[in-house]
């Protein structure tokens, strides 16, 4: 009966966390990554956790290998595929996403 308001909460706490990863990626200091990274790795194990998903928005900003906040610019350089048909977002640590957009 309470499982619906638990994972409430947990889908909540996973979306706060990863909006603080994305103010301290923005930061883009040493001390402030590591923390961004850090929230990125709690939100992700809360979500596995507590079986809840990550907005696909927010996923997509996510390094799976690394666990960055992928802020283009910052820490990830954005190109478009030559096929046209998505994004690759490549993380500082070499890891290629790709975002698929209609
Ligand atoms: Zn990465």
């Amino acid at each position: 009966m309470k499982n619906n308001l638990v994972k409430e909460i947990a889908k909540d706490r996973v979306e706060k966390l990863l909006k603080f990863a994305e103010e301290r990626a923005l930061e883009n200091t040493e001390a402030s990554k590591k923390l961004s990274k850090r929230y990125v790795q709690l939100a992700r194990k809360i979500s596995m956790h507590y079986k809840v998903s990550i907005p696909k928005e927010l996923k997509n900003r996510i390094c799976k290998k690394c666990n960055n906040f992928l802020i283009p610019g910052i820490n990830c350089s954005v190109r478009l595929a030559s096929s046209k048909r998505f994004l690759v977002y490549k993380c500082e640590c070499g890891a290629e996403k790709h975002i698929f957009y209609k």
